[in-house]
């Protein structure tokens, strides 16, 4: 089955099946088994190419990168050729993400149900709380949000077990890498024609990733339903952000592609970003009588979050003031904190139980499909799972309310972590949730970072993008908005690539 064995080694046979390449072209077997000759020429052109398209970050090692654009850049860390995955999964998590996109917003309209599921949660983690204190205060003057946008990134792993294919996380604030997956997708795609005597792929089974310009499209769409031609899109980012060409090819996306669109629905005027910091947001910004958000003397009509998501971000109190002042404001916010607060670990576990979709959503079709990409998730109040997992800790995973990778608790460490939490029986359990650990199937990979080649056994993580923009009762935008892959060594729990764990990665469909 082309579904037991995710990688190259069947995909290039899968595809021999499938569509009858010649019997000329010398399919590779496995990419380990690529000679060495070979991987160098394949390593080479992967760099030039990733030099010449904008597939960049920051040097780590350089103390400017995160700062100031086009010094000390570096490839992005990328797998060197696609990971294959099933087709059947891929059109999966396809069709559940207009339906997730659906669902973030259903449930960013229930204040109560944020509000009571994160009750226990406020009081044992204090960032939560914060983000809770500012909710609050917009249900209190009866905040309206009529335009709202969400760029999404719903994460899954294909369970080799039960070959489910099982969500991790939904990301809706500051999902990474629209900007530049797409450019892996188009990498992979150009080797794979490039070198297509020596490697049986063929490169029309990566799918079409549009995700940059996806992101843009919506971002255009809400900054055109906001309706001032003057005022700009704030980008909120962090002080040092070496991840920030991710961010500028959005920023160039809107800048240079919209003004050249056919489409009457857009003003002819260039969308403009600004990047500006919590901190700088706090001493520059300002609210207007009529709750137009005024940045170093620019209207603001969207507010893209790409900072905000850790306790890291928020300093001092001028943060928080930012954030609450951005909150108040009219401009319309990605995401907004009920947006913010729907994404957490907490609420998909409340998500989880049984019921409880059903409030949402009314279509059973669509309960169904996103039931079936749920993994089992426990709050620590039940017993009976706390008890196993403290038995059996290999089998699960204890996630904190927090974003961007390496916050996670993993095998015995889950166990110590239980125990110390029961000791203490404080209620500082209703910081976290259980997951079931997935664990998906090992491949072969080669995975590029600063310009060596590493052969490695690895294990992958598909992100799907997800673009929603609706004002009032219309949904203008409700789509799927391209991918990303990401791809680690086996050994590692974590997955982030900003955080160091993984590479960037596209796909091959079997
Ligand atoms: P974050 O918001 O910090 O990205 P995640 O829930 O995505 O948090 O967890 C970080 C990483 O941990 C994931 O990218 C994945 O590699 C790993 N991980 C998370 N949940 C599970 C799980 N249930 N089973 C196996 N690995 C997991
Ligand atoms: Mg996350
Ligand atoms: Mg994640």
């Amino acid at each position: 089955s082309p579904f037991s064995v995710i990688s190259p080694l069947k995909c290039a046979k899968v595809h021999r099946m499938q569509t009858q390449v010649e019997d000329s072209v010398k399919p590779i077997v496995d990419p380990h088994d690529i000679d060495s000759k070979l991987l160098q020429k394949l390593a080479y052109d992967a760099l030039v190419w990733c030099s010449l398209n904008g597939l960049l970050v920051g040097d780590r090692n350089s103390k400017r990168s995160g700062t100031v654009p086009g010094v000390d850049m570096v490839h992005a860390p990328v797998a060197l050729l696609p990971m294959s995955f099933p087709e059947s999964h891929w059109k999966q998590s396809c069709e559940v993400a207009p339906i997730f996109n659906e669902l973030v917003d259903r449930v960013s309209q229930d204040g109560e149900f944020l509000q009571q599921s994160l009750s226990r949660t406020k009081k044992a983690d204090p960032f939560t709380s914060r983000l809770l204190e500012i909710h609050s205060k917009m249900l209190e003057i009866n905040k309206i949000e009529e335009i709202r946008l969400g760029l999404h990134r719903s994460d899954y792993m294909l369970d080799e077990q039960t070959k489910l294919l099982l969500q991790i996380e939904l990301n809706t604030i500051s999902s990474s890498f629209s900007g530049l997956s797409c450019l892996v997708s188009e990498l992979h795609r150009s080797l794979l024609q490039q070198y297509r005597e020596d490697i049986a792929l063929d490169p029309n089974r990566i799918p079409t990733n549009n995700a940059a310009n996806q992101f843009a499209e919506a971002l255009a769409k809400a900054w055109n339903e906001y309706g001032d031609p003057r005022a700009v899109i704030l980008f909120v980012v962090q002080a040092e952000e070496r991840n920030m060409y991710d961010q500028h090819w959005l920023s160039a996306s809107l800048r240079e592609r919209y003004p050249t669109l056919n489409d009457k629905s857009y003003n002819t005027h260039q969308v403009t970003t600004i990047r500006k910091t919590l901190a700088e947001i706090d001493a520059l910004g300002e609210l207007q009588q009529d709750g137009t958000l005024v940045v170093d003397g620019q209207a603001v009509a969207v507010i893209y979050f790409r900072a905000g998501y850790a306790p890291s971000d928020y300093h001092s109190e001028s943060e928080w003031r930012a954030r609450l002042l951005m909150e108040q404001s009219r401009a319309v916010k990605c995401p907004s904190i009920s947006y913010h607060l729907a994404g957490t670990k907490k609420i998909q576990q409340e998500l989880a139980k049984p019921n409880v979709l059903e409030r949402f959503l009314e279509n059973k079709d669509d309960i169904a499909k996103l039931r079936k990409c749920f993994a089992g998730l426990w709050s620590l109040d039940e017993s009976d799972t706390v008890k196993d997992a403290i038995e059996r800790p290999g089998l699960y995973v204890m996630k904190p309310q927090r974003e961007g990778g390496g916050n996670n608790i993993y095998g015995e460490d889950v166990k110590e972590a239980l125990l110390k939490l029961q000791k203490e029986g404080t209620g500082s359990d209703a910081a976290y949730i259980l997951m079931q650990r997935i664990f998906p199937n090992i491949s072969h990979s080669i995975l590029m970072r600063e310009g060596i080649p590493h052969k490695e056994q690895t294990i992958s993580e598909l992100g799907v993008y997800g673009s929603y923009l609706r004002n009032k009762d219309e949904v203008l935008i409700n789509e799927q908005a391209g991918y990303l892959m990401r791809t680690k060594v086996s050994s590692s729990n974590e997955g982030g690539v900003a955080a160091g764990f993984a590479v960037l990665d596209s796909i091959y469909l079997v």
